[in-house]
């Protein structure tokens, strides 16, 4: 049992195009574990922030808008519905724009401090729970009881981006992707709040040769090692 009253918390972090949310989600449903998806969140605020017309280089106006964020998320691994406003906003919150932007909200203090709280509570809330992000194992939940930090190289990460821009008909355009994921590492990993890094007891798995299947198999054993929760 968990300091905080749930019997297994997966901390699953490491940067986009690992593979880390479909793995995230097959662990969770192989767990019988419900699946909280951070990015999702950050995504949200971003999308928010956006339609309010908040100015980017704003930080006191960016915590002002996202404080106030009418939001909620779910934690089905087979389907987490995510909305703002009432709105499904699931698809939205992928697209272009809010990818370019994200990391500019996501990089606010105040903005990390509110949206961390929330994800805690969610995942209190939730008896078994896998979490994906940048700092679950880091920040949010620095108690869970397995934490894997799945890494590729940034190649791999913007072919498989790619394949999934194009499977669901945003186009093909992998030298824009990878200059992208690029980008993005560099954001979170060098920014002051909450970096993009490891934990000190985290398990890294590089997926650059592993297919997801591999990638799940593994993750299940290692669970299990650790917690005996994966059988
Ligand atoms: O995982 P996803 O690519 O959807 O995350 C989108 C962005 O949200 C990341 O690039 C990062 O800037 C931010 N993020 C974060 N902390 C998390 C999860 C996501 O800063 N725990």
């Amino acid at each position: 049992m968990s300091a905080q009253g749930r019997s297994l918390a997966v901390a699953m972090d490491g940067p986009s195009g690992t593979g880390k949310s479909t793995v995230s989600r097959r662990l969770a449903i192989a767990l019988g574990a419900r699946y909280l998806d951070t990015g999702a969140i950050y995504r949200t605020a971003t999308l928010h922030v956006l339609r309010k017309g908040v100015d980017l280089g704003d930080p006191v106006a960016i915590a002002d808008a996202v404080v106030g964020l009418p939001w909620s998320i779910g934690t089905d691994p087979e389907g987490e519905q995510v909305l703002l406003d009432g709105e499904d906003v699931g698809s939205e919150i992928r697209g272009g724009e809010v990818t370019a932007a994200v990391s500019a909200v996501s990089a606010v203090p105040a903005v990390r401090a509110f949206l961390v709280e929330a994800q805690r509570q969610l995942a209190r809330d939730a008896e078994r729970i896998v979490v994906e992000g940048r700092d679950i194992g880091t920040v949010v939940l620095i108690d869970a009881d397995v934490k894997i930090f799945l890494t590729a190289s940034a190649q791999a990460r913007a072919r498989r981006r790619n394949e999934q821009n194009i499977q669901q008909g945003r186009g093909d355009n992998y030298e824009a992707v990878l200059a992208d994921v690029e980008r993005r590492d560099h954001l979170d990993s060098t920014r002051a709040v909450s970096p993009l890094r490891p934990a000190d007891d985290s398990i890294l798995v590089d997926t650059s040769e592993m297919g997801i299947d591999e990638v799940v198999a593994r993750l299940i054993e290692l669970v299990d090692e650790r917690t005996g929760a994966g059988q």
